[in-house]
């Protein structure tokens, strides 16, 4: 068997088109939602990323804040920061790029920033509203996994998923919105006794831990949906001294010969965080508004 490539750059680039449409006619309305991203710090991966969010948040027709402040301030002029954001009302989201320099408490500052403009979802009201099944912003990276879990199959009801990685920010909002779809869920994680055996009871396995290539193709069931969240730099020898290459938590070409449908690493659930950013500040921008979502 061949797996089916899950393109989630191609699936992103629709949903920022829908978005874009759905700002359009926000903006006639006298409405422009607004997203605010903060950065500490100076590392360039997450200036890099940070600016990627800027750009695509313009892109759609939002307006977009950006505040870097430098990796000496203090948790006070953080937390101050993210109360002027909360009192303005031209954000409609706030973002507060992890991870924060060691003097800051990042969870302190999560729980500072308003539910209502927590576009992140990991404000535990937002964690709570998702595990308790009340309408809330849900975090951005499971969220676009189960989009794209989604495209293969529509209705995930009754089938055996299995989440390995247990995070706050990915495996546990994961495991909850699966539950949500009617999936008999197991969580895996670095305890989990014979994980490969595990891994092969999944209908649908979601790998978000962090180590290079760890599931193999024989972890995964044949016919199998898997999505791999994992974004991991390893050496490309091959490419030149010192040069580097991303793979994920799944050996891609072991497992495409197994699975149904696999998501490939880059261009699988990477570029689904930011487009699903984008919609959680329109929903935001909605909510606060006592506007419905646009479909
Ligand atoms: P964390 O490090 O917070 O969590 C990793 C999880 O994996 C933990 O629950 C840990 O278990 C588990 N784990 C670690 N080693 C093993 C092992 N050998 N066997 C089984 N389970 C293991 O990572 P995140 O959840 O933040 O991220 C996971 C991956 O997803 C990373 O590669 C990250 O870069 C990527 N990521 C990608 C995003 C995207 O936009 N595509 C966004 C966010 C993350 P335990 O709890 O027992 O320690």
């Amino acid at each position: 068997m061949s797996a089916a490539i899950i393109d989630g750059k191609a699936y992103a680039e629709g949903l920022r088109a829908r978005i874009a449409g759905a700002v359009k006619a926000l903006s006639e309305q006298g409405v422009t939602p607004g997203l605010a991203v903060v950065i500490v710090g100076e590392d360039p991966a997450s200036q890099l990323y940070v600016r990627n969010k800027a750009r695509q948040t313009v892109e759609v027709g939002m307006r977009s804040f950006e505040h870097t402040l430098p990796a000496s301030t203090s948790e006070a002029e953080l937390l101050d920061l993210v109360a002027r954001l909360n009192a303005d009302p031209a954000v409609d989201g706030i973002l507060v790029q992890l991870p924060l320099p060691k003097q800051i408490d990042a969870q302190k500052v999560i729980e500072a920033i308003d539910p209502a403009k927590d576009v992140d979802g990991f404000h535990p009201i937002n964690a709570g509203r998702l595990m308790t099944g009340v309408p809330g912003l849900v975090s951005c990276t499971p969220l676009g996994c189960l989009l794209l879990a989604q495209s293969v199959r529509r209705d995930l009801a009754g089938l055996n998923a299995v989440v390995v990685g247990r995070s706050n920010i990915v495996g546990k909002p994961m495991t909850q919105l699966l539950i949500a779809q009617s999936c008999t869920v197991t969580v895996a994680h670095s305890k989990t006794r014979d994980l490969r055996q595990v891994c092969r009871s999944a209908d649908l396995l979601v790998a978000a831990v962090g180590r290079p290539e760890m599931v193999r193709g024989d972890w995964i069931k044949p016919g199998a949906i898997v999505i791999d969240v994992g974004i991991n730099r390893v050496p490309n020898p091959a490419a030149g001294e010192g040069k580097t290459r991303v793979v994920g938590d799944v050996a891609y070409a072991e497992a495409a010969e197994v699975a149904s449908a696999i998501t490939p690493v880059p261009g699988g659930v990477g570029p689904m965080t930011i487009a699903c950013l984008l919609r959680n500040t329109l929903e935001a921008a909605c909510l606060r508004r006592g506007l419905g979502m646009p479909s």
